[in-house]
């Protein structure tokens, strides 16, 4: 039989470069395979239906709440964000890694069901560098940049409750970091 896989759990804040750092993660390591949430939010630009989200009426999402098919769940902006338990325990079974990429929240929820999982936080430098970044970005309104910001701030207060924090400068070396992280939970 495989040995299960370790679930490993990625929290930072809106604009900090989560995904870019993730997916170098996941292009330099096949082992590793990354969830796929459900969420209520409406699709961005770039989004891909089953691939980047799976995107949820508030009833649909509801039914999933009560049938128990989430392993964590949680309301970031107004919007229903969950990890599908199915799929996740499918994976580890087979042995996969497991990368979740959620929100402080949800993660925390997660700590005492599942206390074998790896928490990673990757913080920005500062605020200024995130806002500057979701502005650049150019996805959300300036509304929904002050919302992220604030989310971001109270974010940042729950960072000591992570096994590890990665400050990303550089990509690469963000991704290298949370790599050793890795290896060294895996021994
Ligand atoms: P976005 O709308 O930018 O894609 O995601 C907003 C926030 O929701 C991010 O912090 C992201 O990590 C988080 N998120 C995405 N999927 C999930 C999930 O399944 N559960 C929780 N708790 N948060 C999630």
């Amino acid at each position: 039989m495989n040995k299960r896989g370790l679930l490993i759990v990625v929290s930072g804040p809106s604009g900090v470069g989560k995904g870019t750092v993730l997916k170098k993660l996941l292009a330099d390591n096949s082992d590793i395979v990354p969830s796929i949430s459900a969420t209520t939010r409406a699709p961005r630009n770039g989004d891909i239906e089953g691939e980047t989200y799976f995107f949820k009426s508030v009833d649909e999402f509801k039914r999933m709440i009560d049938n128990n098919e989430f392993m964590e769940w949680a309301v970031y902006n107004d919007n229903y964000y969950g990890t599908p338990v199915k799929y996740v325990n499918e994976k580890l079974d087979e042995g996969k890694d497991v990368l979740l990429e959620i929100d402080v929240q949800g993660a925390l929820n997660l700590q005492e069901k599942y206390p074998s999982a790896v928490y990673i936080f990757i913080a920005p430098e500062n605020i200024d560098v995130l806002r500057e970044r979701l502005i650049g970005r150019n996805t959300e309104t300036p509304e929904e940049i002050e919302d992220r910001i604030n989310a971001a701030k109270w974010e940042l207060t729950k960072k000591d409750k992570y096994d590890y924090v990665v400050v990303n400068k550089i990509v690469e070396d963000a991704s290298d970091e949370i790599l050793s992280i890795l290896n060294k939970r895996r021994d």
